[in-house]
This record gives C-alpha cells, sequence and structure tokens, in this order.
C-alpha cells in the first residue's frame, strides 16, 4: 500500500517530523524564505496532509490545487493566513496549536514592555559601540513598569497570561474582549473590563492580542493613537495589520505615543522604513512562541492533529 503523503512547509523540530515519518511520506520545505502559493500550489499536489507555517498563504486557489487533501494543521494558534471558510466547504479539517504558547508568547510581551521602557537594547548597542564612559545620573532614562496601568486587548489564552505577570508588577490592569469574563475570572486575574475607547485613553502601556479578523484589522489607527496617552507606549504581539503601520509611524513621529514594542508587521517579513531607525521602538521579527520548549510542543500537537484526520478520528484542537 502507498504510503500517505504530508507536506510541511518549514524545518519544525524533529519530535514531529519523526511522528510523522512512522506512517506517512513526509516532504519538507527548508528555505531561508517563507513558501510562496505558487511554491505550495504544486507542492500541495497529492498531499492528504498539509503542516503550514503561519505566515503561508493557505488561499481558496492553494486549497483548490488540492486534491486529496484532509487536513491543514497550522504550526501556531493563529490561522488568519488560511481560508477556513473554503477549507470547510471541501472537508477539509483546519487545527491550530493553542494550549501551549501562551506562556512564552506571555514572556515575550513582557521582553518588549521591559525592554522598550526600559531602553534595554538602545542602551545595549551603546555599550557595544563603546561608549560606555561610567555610571551616570542621566544615562538611558526610562520609564518604570511597576503600578502602571497595562490595557489588555484581547483577554483570551496570552492575554490572561500576561495579566498573571501583570500581577507581580503591581500593574492596574484593565482588558476588553467582546464576552467579558466572570466575576470570578476577573477577580482571580486582577483585571477589570472596560470598553477600548476607555483603555486607549487612559492606559499607560496598550498590549494587543486578538487575532487578525475583519473585525480587528486596523483596531489602532489615528484616531486611536491621538486619544493615548502621550507617554504611553504600544505593544503588538498579535498580528501586524491589527494596528495601521502608516499611522503608528505617523503617532511616534508626532509623539503621540511614547514608544512601540513590535514582534509582527503589517506586510511581513517588510517592516515600515519609518520604524527602523526609530530608538523609540523594540523591533523583532516575529519570535512570540520561540523557545525551543515551545515549539517541540507545537510541533507534537501540529502533528498529532495530521495523524488524528488521516487516522478517521477527530482532530484534537480543530479550528473548522
Ligand atoms: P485566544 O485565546 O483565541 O484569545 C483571543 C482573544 O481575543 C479572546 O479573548 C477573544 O475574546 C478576543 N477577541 C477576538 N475578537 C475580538 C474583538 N473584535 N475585540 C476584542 N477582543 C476580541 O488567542 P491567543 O492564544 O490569546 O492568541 C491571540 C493572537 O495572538 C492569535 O490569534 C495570534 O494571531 C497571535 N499570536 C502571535 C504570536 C507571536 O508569535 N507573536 C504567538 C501566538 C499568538 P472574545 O471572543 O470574547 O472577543
Amino acid at each position: 500500500m502507498t504510503k500517505k503523503k504530508v507536506y510541511i512547509t518549514g524545518d519544525i523540530p524533529r519530535n514531529g517530523i519523526d511522528m510523522l515519518r512512522e506512517n506517512y511520506h513526509v516532504e519538507v520545505f527548508d528555505s531561508e524564505a517563507p513558501i510562496t502559493e505558487d511554491v505550495l500550489k504544486e507542492k500541495i499536489k497529492g498531499c492528504d496532509g498539509l503542516v503550514s507555517m503561519v505566515g503561508d498563504p493557505v488561499t481558496s486557489d492553494v486549497i483548490e490545487e488540492s486534491g486529496n487533501l484532509k487536513v491543514i494543521a497550522n504550526y501556531g494558534v493563529g490561522y488568519d493566513n488560511i481560508d477556513v471558510d473554503r477549507a470547510t466547504q471541501k472537508g477539509i479539517k483546519v487545527t491550530n496549536t493553542p494550549g501551549v504558547l501562551h506562556e512564552t508568547t506571555a514572556d515575550l510581551t513582557f521582553s518588549l514592555i521591559l525592554g522598550v521602557m526600559r531602553r534595554t537594547v538602545e542602551s545595549d548597542k551603546f555599550l557595544r559601540d563603546n561608549n560606555f564612559k561610567g555610571w551616570k545620573p542621566q544615562l538611558f532614562l526610562g520609564n518604570d513598569v511597576y503600578g502602571k496601568r497595562l490595557g489588555i486587548i484581547g483577554m483570551g489564552e496570552i492575554g490572561e497570561a500576561v495579566a498573571k505577570r501583570a500581577r507581580g508588577f503591581e500593574m492596574d490592569v484593565l482588558y476588553n474582549k467582546r464576552t467579558p469574563l466572570s466575576g470570578e475570572e476577573e477577580n482571580r486575574l486582577g483585571v477589570k473590563y472596560s470598553d477600548i475607547e476607555d483603555i486607549v485613553k487612559t492606559s499607560d502601556i496598550i498590549t494587543l492580542h486578538v487575532p487578525l479578523t475583519k473585525e480587528t484589522k486596523h483596531l489602532f489607527t489615528k484616531e486611536e493613537f491621538k486619544k493615548m496617552k502621550d507617554d504611553a507606549y504600544l505593544i503588538n504581539t498579535a498580528r501586524g495589520p491589527v494596528v495601521k503601520e502608516d499611522d503608528l509611524v505617523w503617532a511616534l513621529e508626532n509623539r503621540e505615543i511614547k514608544g512601540a514594542g513590535l514582534d509582527v508587521f503589517e506586510e511581513e517579513p517588510k517592516v515600515h522604513p519609518g520604524l527602523m531607525n526609530r530608538e523609540d521602538c523594540v523591533l523583532l521579527p516575529h519570535i512570540g512562541s520561540a523557545t525551543e520548549e515551545c515549539r517541540q510542543e507545537m510541533a507534537e500537537i501540529a502533528c498529532k492533529n495530521v495523524i488524528k484526520v488521516l487516522e478517521g478520528n477527530k482532530p484534537i484542537t480543530p479550528v473548522n
């Protein structure tokens, strides 16, 4: 009997690939640049399973070319890169990897908050450039994180993990989501529900944790930046298009906000040229879940989802 075929569009940890290789014919796209739509269309022909990366364009056209495909297992929790409606119409299961990356991404969120507010990236560069001549009272003055008001927009797994960390910093945490948490959950996390307008106007730090949807695209534009405090910071580890990048650059240039910490960009891997030389921004190459531990767990879930579906069972973390 010929083995079923699984295509993996990125070099994920071996634990996942090995699991699939036990029973399937596995091919891995291993290249510096992510796979393009045209290459994916070719590669997917004749495949039963696909493990896709969060930047891959699993479009309606790609799905159309896919013939046999039974499952698209996205290697990440966000799945805005996949035309889920088209997959559903074709009876293809789509899965993601919740439950294993929220703590890791929350760590990175705090790393961005601390990095931009305490100016650690700038200071590191200053020292390496041999500019450190001794302790000075005004050297790299930043802002306190401790005790500040943190606005969390999107209070799911990552938002909650950020809120838990904020307790250690004795922050005053406001949050927004479409369906508020119960009073009990709010007490457990030490957070208060608020509308986005209030969060925008009163927070010292706003951190975004919504999925990218039609509703959340360009949630932050000039309008919100104008309302934010002039000394507030914006952190985005969600998805680039949640923020209109042109408007963010405008806000930074016009001192409408004080700084930004970004792990995601509107047209990745392109970064707005207006951000590149700004010292009031910390810019990271989409590494929210990038730890050895987390990526291994993601590989396990993504590949188990493929196996479940190809064996005729329900996936463990379905999207559709
Ligand atoms: P999650 O558990 O599904 O939480 C999403 C939250 O957003 C929920 O609280 C949801 O609550 C809220 N939400 C959805 N639409 C909203 C809207 N229009 N207005 C306000 N709140 C809204 O997802 P998660 O695991 O926390 O991940 C969040 C996102 O982070 C992912 O979708 C992904 O894009 C991104 N991410 C990035 C990285 C990275 O490497 N930088 C890593 C992991 C995840 P309601 O449904 O009640 O509104």
